[in-house]
């Protein structure tokens, strides 16, 4: 599937943010920190309590997008998660190459990360078709992802689940 580098960078960044462990109270702010070339130099990155729990919120409403199994459903999980973006295209070549960006520069760093995630996740949906993202198949992961292949026939999160599954497979076939 060939889509524009930004948008699918910004839609791993959403997956990422989905399945991030929540086990840490500090995740969010462990998010931010592993993840911090996403952010304009200079943004703080130090977040309140009400700023982690805004970040905490988007997570679970890509996640929720991410399980929608009909159109309707995703385009109503979508158009929520959309509520909160602020979108304010910009052009830029920070990186070397012309690229948009989603957020405004100067946004704060919920603004940037859930306009930027919503945005990316938004453009491979109306582009690629709602079925690009799923849940993984790979018992007791519950990652989600988006499927880039060309035939859109991906099922699990990562090659680590997906040998596991065709190891656990072969062994339950090896039983029987
Ligand atoms: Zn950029
Ligand atoms: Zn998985």
């Amino acid at each position: 599937m060939d889509y524009d580098t930004y948008g699918s960078n910004a839609v791993e960044l959403a997956i990422d943010l989905a399945n991030a462990d929540r086990d840490d109270p500090q995740w969010v702010q462990l998010f931010l920190d592993a993840h911090d070339e996403w952010f304009t130099e200079g943004t703080a990155l130090e977040l309140t309590t009400t700023d982690a729990g805004s970040v905490a919120r988007t997570a679970t409403l890509v996640r929720d997008v991410a399980l929608a199994d009909s159109e309707p459903d995703v385009m109503a999980r979508l158009n929520a998660l959309l509520q909160l973006a602020s979108p304010k295209p910009y052009a830029t070549d920070h990186d070397g190459e012309l690229h948009l960006h989603y957020a405004r520069p100067d946004a704060d760093a919920v603004e940037q990360l859930t306009t930027t995630v919503a945005m990316g996740l938004s453009q491979v949906v109306v582009q690629h078709g709602w079925q690009r993202l799923g849940v993984c198949s790979a018992e007791g992961c519950g990652h989600v992802y988006v499927d880039t292949s060309r035939n859109a026939s991906r099922r699990y999160c990562s090659n680590t689940c997906a040998s596991r599954s065709t190891v656990a497979a072969y062994r339950a076939r090896q039983r029987t």
